[in-house]
């Protein structure tokens, strides 16, 4: 049995995992000999008190264990059908993703550089007023907002189911986080590598990328 409940807890307690455990179960009503997991769905923080607040929804698994995660599987498409696409920015790196998903194999053709060496030509506009037309902040290898802090939510009411997107950067090194903060962000120090390690799993199953 899973039983669901809403813990509200002060900062310092937020990531306690056995005061976390040792709540829902007085809220849940079920002994803690019997719970068999404690699992996370959503936090947020409300911050409109003078003593800010974390309200986190919890899964409490009752003589039961949570199920495997699941991985997103990909297949080799090496000498399967191409697919060209241009631009290795989200939409592309996302497609190409997608194809393999489908057994087709993604060529991309990116006018900027690769993420990493993006990074000298940031540095040009910063210092010494240079742009390089091919690589700055909006062209290259992971596309515009890459060098941003990666905000994954947004106010439209559309947004629709993004969990299989947000286990996907996970896949790809993101922080668990993101699959229950309320306003989840990559963070800008870990975008990059991201980016990095999505283009070596479409070079690892075949794809190619031509910077
Ligand atoms: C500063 C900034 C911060 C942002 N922060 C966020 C955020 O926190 N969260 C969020 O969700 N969104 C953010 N965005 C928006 C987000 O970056 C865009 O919505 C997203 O990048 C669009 O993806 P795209 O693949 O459609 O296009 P782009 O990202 O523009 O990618 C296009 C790619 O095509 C390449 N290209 C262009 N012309 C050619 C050509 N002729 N041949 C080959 N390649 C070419 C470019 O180099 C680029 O890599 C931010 C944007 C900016 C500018």
């Amino acid at each position: 049995m899973i039983k669901q409940v809403e813990l509200t807890l002060l900062p310092k307690q937020a990531f306690d995992k056995e005061l976390i455990k040792k709540i829902a179960s007085s809220l849940s009503k079920v002994n803690s000999e019997e719970i068999k997991a404690v699992v996370p769905v959503r936090r947020s923080i409300d911050a409109r008190g003078s003593k800010p607040r974390f309200k986190l929804l919890v899964n409490v698994f009752v003589n039961e264990s949570p199920e495997p995660k699941e991985k997103i599987i990909y297949r080799h498409v090496d000498n399967n059908k191409k697919v060209i696409i241009v631009g290795a920015g989200p939409g592309g790196l996302f497609a190409a993703l997608k194809l393999i998903q489908l057994g087709f194999k993604p060529v991309i053709f990116e006018r900027g550089k690769d993420v990493q060496s993006r990074r000298r030509d940031l540095r040009d506009i910063q210092q010494n007023s240079i742009v390089n037309p091919d690589s700055n902040y909006c062209f290259g290898e992971g596309g515009a907002g890459t060098y941003s802090d990666g905000k994954l939510y947004t106010r439209s009411t559309k947004r629709g189911n993004v969990k299989n997107i947000l286990n996907l950067f996970v896949q790809h090194g993101a922080d668990e986080d993101i699959l229950i903060d309320a306003h989840p962000h990559i963070g800008s120090n870990k975008l990059p590598k991201v980016v990095q390690a999505i283009r070596e799993t479409i070079l690892q199953y075949g794809g190619e990328i031509h910077f």
